[in-house]
């Protein structure tokens, strides 16, 4: 009997996507969701939290290394950096190729999901075992709150706006984060799909601009997201986005998808899509 995995968070939109499962090997319900592990035909192995999708083997890469290599390429020397959510470990991994990294916070709200992640996917998640990364389980929100000044680098590698994650979408924690930051300091946060979620990406831009002097939005191609791409937004008070020019000898090696072309691609949106970053 064939068993199928399809993707929950776009059905009540009227879109399915499913991926064919060759072996389900776990599925754990932690205080704040439901984590499932499966073998898949065509992409490795997957996770979901509550029939999301988050991470595959095959195309993991491409989301890890543009959420962190785009905003620490950006900083002239990124030391101090916080990850919010990304218990899965790839954001981390891909933050400590940095060898001006001395600190990585990792603050995720659920132990349940670095746990699964260190038994299911040891080659994404052993970074986090790393003695530069100090783990903090808590709400990423409350988190930014009461780390004032302290960050030179903030990735909000967080699942979609429902549950435990809706509070990343607002204002008070964007505003929050202003506060964690340090003067120089860049911010990158998970910002969904142009082509399905420009109601998101919109109310994010509605307040963006009253905190954030320097701000963008750039993407990266992923087969196993809703509709094949997922955007971040990049905050700062001080670096433009559309003006760096990242440096080819800080690139980190053997990369799989991050390059200096590349970073400049990603902030290229189609001009449907510029209509939800208010850019003046
Ligand atoms: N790479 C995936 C993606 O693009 O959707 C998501 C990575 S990671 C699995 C997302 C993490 O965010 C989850 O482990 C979840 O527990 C965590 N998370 C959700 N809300 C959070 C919050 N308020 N504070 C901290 N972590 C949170």
């Amino acid at each position: 009997m064939e068993i199928w995995y399809t993707e929950g968070l776009e059905i009540s939109k009227g879109r399915k996507v499913s991926y064919r499962v060759t072996k389900t090997l776990d599925s754990i319900q932690t205080p704040f969701q439901k984590i499932d592990v499966f073998e898949t035909e065509s992409f490795g192995r997957m996770f979901t939290l509550d029939d999301v999708t988050m991470v595959t083997e095959r195309d993991e890469h491409s989301y890890h290394e543009m959420i962190a290599h785009i905003p620490m390429m950006s900083h002239p020397n990124p030391e101090n950096v916080l990850v919010i959510g990304g218990g899965d470990g790839g954001t981390v991994r891909e933050v400590l190729k940095h060898p001006s990294v001395k600190e990585v916070v990792l603050c995720e709200i659920d132990k349940g999901v670095v746990d699964a992640c260190y038994k299911y996917f040891p080659e994404i998640a052993e970074a986090m075992k790393d003695k530069k990364v100090i783990h903090h389980y808590d709400d990423g929100a409350k988190f930014a709150r009461e780390n004032k000044g302290r960050f030179d680098v903030i990735l909000v590698d967080s699942s979609d706006p429902v549950g435990p994650a809706e509070v990343l979408f607002k204002e008070p924690f964007y505003r929050d984060m202003a506060g964690a930051l340090r003067e120089t300091g860049v911010i990158a946060t998970q910002a969904e799909s142009y082509w399905y979620h420009g109601d998101v990406i919109k109310s994010l831009f509605e307040f963006i601009p009253k905190i954030f002097p320097q701000y963008g939005y750039y993407y990266t191609t992923i087969p196993t997201y809703p509709s094949g791409i997922i955007g971040f937004t990049f905050l700062s008070n001080k670096i433009n986005p559309y003006e760096v020019v990242p440096d080819p000898s800080r690139v980190p090696k053997n990369l799989k998808y991050y390059s200096p072309e590349i970073h400049k691609a990603a902030f290229v949106l189609p001009e449907f899509a510029k209509q939800y970053i208010k850019r003046s």
